[in-house]
């Protein structure tokens, strides 16, 4: 479903390669972490598959379902079902979470042949999931993560993931902030969109997160390469000893 080849990018506009060759394939229902020290590229990747025009691909290809999406601008990608959840959610002052789902919604449903929803039915659908999330109603009616708690946020952002039923989730440390309450909920609102047809991309810098979304595979990035891949045993390893080993190995 995702295949990323020879991966390398760079900040616009400057000489600082942040991805240095990064191969990485997901297939569909797989749940891939990707995981690594600060500083090794995990937001940066995120931020190139979302299409962020801060960044440029100066070689290597994003295959998305077998189409590279380099030539795709932000709308086009969600369009076509990739989803991101950023490490720093952004604020939309003057929006209502609510009003803000409802057109992501239909924007969603519109790219897939399907009708608008009549306000009944979306407000129906949003209750539901929202509940799922232990989000209140409250807090849907202010504007899209304005004073939210990192906890709120994060709901928020897997609520409206939960609505879109993307094909492709990339999650980028979607632990962070949250306390282990909140951290469950998340998790568990994660797992209940695990699906043979989607798969999901879970950046973490710590293993914690990984307890409660088990993922299929792991892999490590380090100076913007994935210099270690396998099962979810070397998210174990990782907590044992730290990332010493792999990057000494990769050094
Ligand atoms: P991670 O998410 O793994 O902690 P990031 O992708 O945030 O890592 O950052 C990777 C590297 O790129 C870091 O060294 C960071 O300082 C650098 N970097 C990221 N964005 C910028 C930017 N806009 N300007 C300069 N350096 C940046
Ligand atoms: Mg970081
Ligand atoms: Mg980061």
């Amino acid at each position: 479903m995702l295949e990323i080849r020879n991966l390398h990018a760079r900040i616009a506009d400057t000489e600082t390669e942040i991805i240095r060759g990064l191969n990485l394939t997901v297939k569909a229902g797989e749940v891939a972490a990707i995981m690594g020290p600060n500083g090794s590229g995990k937001s940066t990747l995120s931020y190139i598959l979302a299409g962020r025009s801060d960044y440029e691909v100066t070689e290597g290809d994003i295959l998305f379902n077998g189409e590279s999406i380099l030539e795709m601008d932000v709308s086009e990608r969600a369009a076509s079902g990739l989803f991101l959840a950023f490490q720093y959610p952004v604020e939309i002052p003057g929006v209502a979470t609510m009003q803000f789902l409802k057109v992501a919604l239909n924007e969603q449903r519109k790219a897939r042949g399907e009708g608008e929803l009549s306000t009944p039915d979306f407000l129906r659908l949003v209750k539901a999931s929202a509940a799922d999330l232990q989000i209140d109603i409250g807090m849907l009616k202010r504007p899209v993560n304005v004073g939210f708690s990192g906890g709120e946020k994060k709901r928020a952002e897997i609520l409206q993931m939960a609505l879109l039923q993307p094909k492709l989730c990339v999650l980028d440390e979607t632990d962070s902030g949250l306390d282990i309450d909140a951290l469950k909920i998340v998790a568990d609102g994660v797992n209940a969109l695990r699906s043979p047809d989607r798969a999901m991309v879970v950046i973490t810098h710590y293993q914690r997160l990984l307890e409660h979304i088990v993922p299929d595979t792991v892999h490590v990035l380090y100076k913007g390469q994935v210099v270690k891949s396998g099962g979810k045993d070397i998210a174990l390893e990782l907590e044992e000893n730290g990332y010493a080993d792999i990057i000494g190995a990769a050094a």
